[in-house]
C-alpha cells in the first residue's frame, strides 16, 4: 500500500494480466515512427518510460493502411514486413518490465492526402482533401484492415491494441451525424453509427482470443454541432464492452473544433465529470484523460470515483520517472508537463520530432546521454533563468560542484511567466528545479549581481553565463514619456495600468501582456465550472456534442479599451504556436481587444501614441504605452571576460535573443552541462 496515491498506484486487475498501477502512458505521434532509424529511437523512448514503471504504455497512432493514413508518409502496420520494427519497440518495453498496446488510427477525412476517405463526402475544415465516400465494400475492407493490423501487433509482441474511436477520426466520424449522412445501414440509428467500430471491435475480439488487452477510446465529448448526445455515449460505451473492449479510454473533443480541450488554459481535471457520468454504465474499467499532470490530481480524480484509470500522455514526455518518483512520495521531484505545447504537439505540426520544454531528452533518449562526468570540475552559473537553470541541474545531475548566481530570484523570465492566466505551470517547473538545487547541494547565491572580477577565482574551472535578456526599446518619438511602461513594469505590478493602454509588439509576451491585462483582478484560481461556461461547454450534457445551446464563449467585454500593435502586416498572433495561437487570439477577439497589424510609430505625446496605418494617422487615445517590442541579450558580463582564459560559455537569451524562448533557453542548458 502506497501512503500517499494509493489508490493511482493500486494494480488493476485485467483477469488475464495485471497492469501494475492505474497509469496509462496515452498515446502520443512522436515524429519518430516516420524517421530513418525512427524506431530504435521509440524503442529506447518507451523503454525508459516502461522503466519508470507506468502501468500501460499506448503508442502512436498507426494506420491499419494505406488511405487511412494521416499524412502520406505516416507510418501503417498492415503486412508482415512492418513487423520487425514494431518488435524493436515490444522487446525493448517488455526487457524494462513494461506493458505496450498500438494504438490503431485510420485518419478518415483527416487525412492530409487526395486519397482521404469518410462515411459520407464532407470535408473537413482541418484538410484541403475532401474525402471519398466509403462504399459498402470499402466499409468492409476497412474493417478487416483493422482486424489485420490488429493480428499484426498481436505477433509484433504488443501487449494490446487501442482503437482509436475519438478526435474526429474515421470511426469518429462514422458515429457522428455530423459526418455521417448514410442512409444505409452505416448511417441513422446510433445503432447503424456505431456498426463499424462495433465490427472491428468483435472483429479484432473473435482473431486475437480473450486473453489480449483491447482498449477502445471513445469520444465522450465532441465538443461539435451533432455530436453524440449522452445517450450515444452510454450507448456505445455498453456496446464496446459486450463487443469484447478491456478497457474504454476517454476522448475530448474532435480536433477541428474551436475548443481547447489540452492547452494550459484548460484547468486540471477539467473533463473527469464526464467519464463520472460513464463510470456506473459500464462494468469494465473507465479510463480518464485531459490536464491531468500530477499525482495529487490523479489521486484526487480516482478517489473522487471519476475513474478507474488516468490516461496521461504529455507529462510521460516531460518525466519519464513520473509513476516511480510518486512511489516514492518524491512528487516535489517531478518534472511537472506545464500543458505550453510548444516542444511536443507544436513540433509535430511542423513536421519535427516531439520533445519537451522541460525536458529536451525526450525522443532524443539515444542522443542527449546524462551521465557521470569523467573529472569532477567546479562550475559557476551566473543567471538562473531556464537556461542557467537547467545547465545547473544537469552539470550537478553528473557530479560536478556547481555554485549558481542570481542577481534576482531563481527563474528569471519565468517569473514574469508564471503570472499570466493559463501559465501558472510554470511554477511547477521552478518547484522543480529547487527541488533538485536542494537535492544536488548547489551552492545558491540569489540578490547577488556577479561582476566579472568576482569571476577571477582560481577555485572555479568552467564559467556559463546565463544573464538572460532585457527589454528591447524602440526609438519612438516621445518613449521617454511617463506613461510608456515596459511588459516587466506591468507584470511584476510595479506599475499602476491605466484603463485606455496600447501594447507595441504582438508576439508571445505582446499576447500575454494583454492576457494578463484582462485578469489582473483574477485570484489566479481555476474554477472548472467558470472555465466551462466560458467556452459553453454543457455540463449537464442536454444538448448533442456538449455544448450549451447559444454555443457561443462567454468571454465578453474588458473593462479595459486594448490595441494591440505590430508592424508586420499580417494577422496578429500568426507565429504563435500553431496548437494554441488561435485560443489567444479567440481570447483577445472575444474581450473586443483592437488587433491591428502594419502599423508604423509615429509619436508618443500626452494625447496617446500616434501611428499610422496604410497612409492614414490615427490617433490613440491611451493613458499607457506597453513595450513589448521583443529583447536584447544580456552579455555585458561574458564581453568583460574576453581575455579570461578561463573554460567559459555564454548560453540562453545572453547567448541570442532573437528567436529565443523557454524550449531553447532549457535545450541549450542541459545539452552544453551534458558534455562539461
Ligand atoms: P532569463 O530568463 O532572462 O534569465 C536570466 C537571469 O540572469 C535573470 O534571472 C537575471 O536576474 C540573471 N542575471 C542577469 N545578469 C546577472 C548578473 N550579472 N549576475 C547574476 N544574475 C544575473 N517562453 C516560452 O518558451 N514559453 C512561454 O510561454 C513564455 N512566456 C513568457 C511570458 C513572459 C511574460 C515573458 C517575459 C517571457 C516568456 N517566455 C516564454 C520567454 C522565456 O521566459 C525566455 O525566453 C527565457 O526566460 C530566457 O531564458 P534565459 O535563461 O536565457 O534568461
Ligand atoms: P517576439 O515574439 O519576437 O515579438 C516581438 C514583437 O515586437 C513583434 O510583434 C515585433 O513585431 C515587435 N517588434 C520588434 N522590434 C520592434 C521595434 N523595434 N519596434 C516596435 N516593435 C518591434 O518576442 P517576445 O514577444 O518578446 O517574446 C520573446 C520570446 O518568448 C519569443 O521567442 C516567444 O516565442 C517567447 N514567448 C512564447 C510564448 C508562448 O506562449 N509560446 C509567450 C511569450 C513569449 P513587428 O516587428 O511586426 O512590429
Ligand atoms: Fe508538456 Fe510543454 Fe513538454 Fe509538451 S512541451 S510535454 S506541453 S511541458
Amino acid at each position: 500500500m502506497h501512503d500517499q496515491y494509493p489508490k493511482l498506484l493500486e494494480p488493476l486487475d485485467l483477469g488475464f494480466t495485471q497492469l501494475k498501477n492505474r497509469v496509462l502512458m496515452g498515446s502520443m505521434h512522436t515524429g519518430l515512427e516516420e524517421a530513418k532509424g525512427g524506431f530504435e529511437k521509440l524503442a529506447a523512448f518507451y523503454a525508459e518510460r516502461a522503466k519508470g514503471d507506468v502501468g500501460l504504455i499506448v503508442t502512436g497512432g498507426i494506420s491499419p493502411g494505406f488511405v487511412g493514413r494521416l499524412s502520406p508518409f505516416a507510418s501503417q502496420l498492415s503486412s508482415k514486413r512492418h513487423l520487425k520494427k514494431h518488435q524493436l519497440i515490444t522487446s525493448a518495453v517488455h526487457d524494462n518490465g513494461g506493458k505496450i498496446c498500438l494504438q490503431i488510427l485510420h485518419a478518415g477525412r483527416y487525412a492530409y492526402h487526395p486519397f482521404a476517405v469518410s462515411p459520407s463526402r464532407i470535408k473537413s475544415p482541418i484538410s484541403p482533401f475532401k474525402p471519398w465516400q466509403l462504399t459498402r465494400s470499402g466499409i468492409r475492407r476497412t474493417i478487416k484492415a483493422f482486424v489485420k493490423t490488429a493480428v499484426l501487433a498481436q505477433q509484433a509482441g504488443y501487449d494490446g491494441v487501442e482503437v482509436m474511436g475519438s478526435e474526429g477520426y474515421l470511426i469518429n466520424q462514422f458515429i457522428s451525424l455530423h459526418t455521417n449522412h448514410r442512409s444505409d445501414e452505416w448511417g441513422g440509428s446510433i445503432e447503424n453509427r456505431f456498426r463499424f467500430a462495433h465490427e472491428i471491435i468483435t472483429g479484432i475480439r473473435e482473431q486475437v482470443g480473450k486473453d489480449w488487452i483491447l482498449m477502445y477510446r471513445l469520444s465522450m465529448l465532441d465538443l461539435l454541432n451533432d455530436g453524440s448526445n449522452w445517450e450515444d455515449v452510454v450507448y456505445q460505451a455498453k456496446q464496446a464492452e459486450s463487443a469484447g473492449a478491456t478497457l474504454i479510454n476517454t476522448g475530448i473533443g474532435w480536433h477541428e473544433v474551436r475548443i481547447p480541450t489540452i492547452a494550459a488554459s484548460v484547468p486540471r481535471a477539467a473533463f473527469t465529470w464526464v467519464t463520472k457520468r460513464l463510470v456506473d454504465s459500464i462494468t469494465i474499467p473507465l479510463i480518464t484523460s485531459n490536464r491531468i499532470n500530477t499525482p495529487e490530481v490523479a489521486e484526487s480524480v480516482l478517489s473522487n470515483g471519476d475513474a478507474d484509470m488516468i490516461s496521461m500522455a504529455r507529462p510521460f514526455l516531460a518525466d519519464a520517472d513520473f509513476v516511480l518518483k510518486a512511489q516514492k512520495n518524491e512528487s516535489s521531484s517531478i518534472n511537472t508537463c506545464i500543458a505550453c505545447n510548444q516542444a511536443c504537439l507544436d513540433n509535430v505540426f511542423k513536421g519535427k520530432r516531439a520533445t519537451c520544454m522541460v525536458n529536451p531528452r525526450a525522443c532524443y533518449e539515444t542522443e542527449l546521454v546524462i551521465e557521470p562526468a569523467e573529472k569532477i570540475k567546479t562550475v559557476v552559473i551566473v543567471g538562473l533563468g531556464p537556461a542557467g537553470l537547467a545547465c545547473a541541474k544537469t552539470a550537478a545531475e553528473r557530479g560536478h560542484r556547481v555554485i549558481a548566481y542570481d542577481a534576482h530570484d531563481l527563474g528569471g523570465q519565468l517569473n514574469l511567466a508564471r503570472k499570466v492566466p493559463g501559465k501558472e505551470e510554470f511554477n511547477e517547473t521552478l518547484r522543480y528545479y529547487r527541488h533538485y538545487f536542494y537535492q544536488y547541494d548547489i551552492e545558491l547565491h540569489l540578490n547577488h549581481r556577479v561582476t566579472a572580477e568576482e569571476l577571477n577565482n582560481d577555485e572555479y574551472d568552467v564559467i556559463v553565463i546565463a544573464t538572460g535578456v532585457t527589454p528591447r526599446m524602440p526609438h519612438i518619438v516621445g518613449i521617454e514619456h511617463e506613461k510608456v511602461l515596459s511588459y516587466i513594469d506591468v507584470i511584476s505590478g510595479e506599475k499602476t495600468v491605466g484603463n485606455k493602454v496600447a501594447i507595441v509588439g504582438a508576439g508571445g509576451i505582446g499576447f500575454d501582456v494583454a492576457e494578463y491585462l484582462l485578469n489582473d483582478e483574477a485570484d489566479g484560481s481555476q474554477n472548472v465550472d467558470a472555465w466551462l461556461k466560458d467556452w459553453s461547454i454543457d455540463r449537464n450534457y442536454d444538448s448533442r456534442g456538449g455544448l450549451l445551446n447559444d454555443k457561443k464563449t462567454n468571454l465578453t467585454g474588458s473593462k479595459r479599451k486594448m490595441y494591440l500593435l505590430q508592424r508586420k502586416d499580417e494577422k496578429l498572433g500568426m507565429r504563435l504556436g500553431k496548437t494554441t495561437g488561435w485560443i489567444h487570439r479567440m481570447v483577445l477577439k472575444n474581450h473586443d481587444v483592437e488587433m491591428i497589424e502594419g502599423v508604423s510609430y509615429q509619436k508618443i505625446d500626452d494625447d496617446g501614441l500616434r501611428i499610422i496605418r496604410h497612409g492614414e494617422t490615427r490617433m490613440l487615445a491611451v493613458d499607457n504605452v506597453i513595450i513589448c517590442a521583443g529583447q536584447k541579450s544580456n552579455s555585458e558580463l561574458y564581453d568583460a571576460l574576453k581575455n579570461s582564459d578561463k573554460e567559459k560559455y555564454l548560453i540562453g537569451g545572453a547567448y541570442k535573443a532573437a528567436e529565443l524562448d523557454a524550449v531553447a533557453a532549457i535545450r541549450q542548458g542541459v545539452e552544453l552541462a551534458a558534455k562539461l
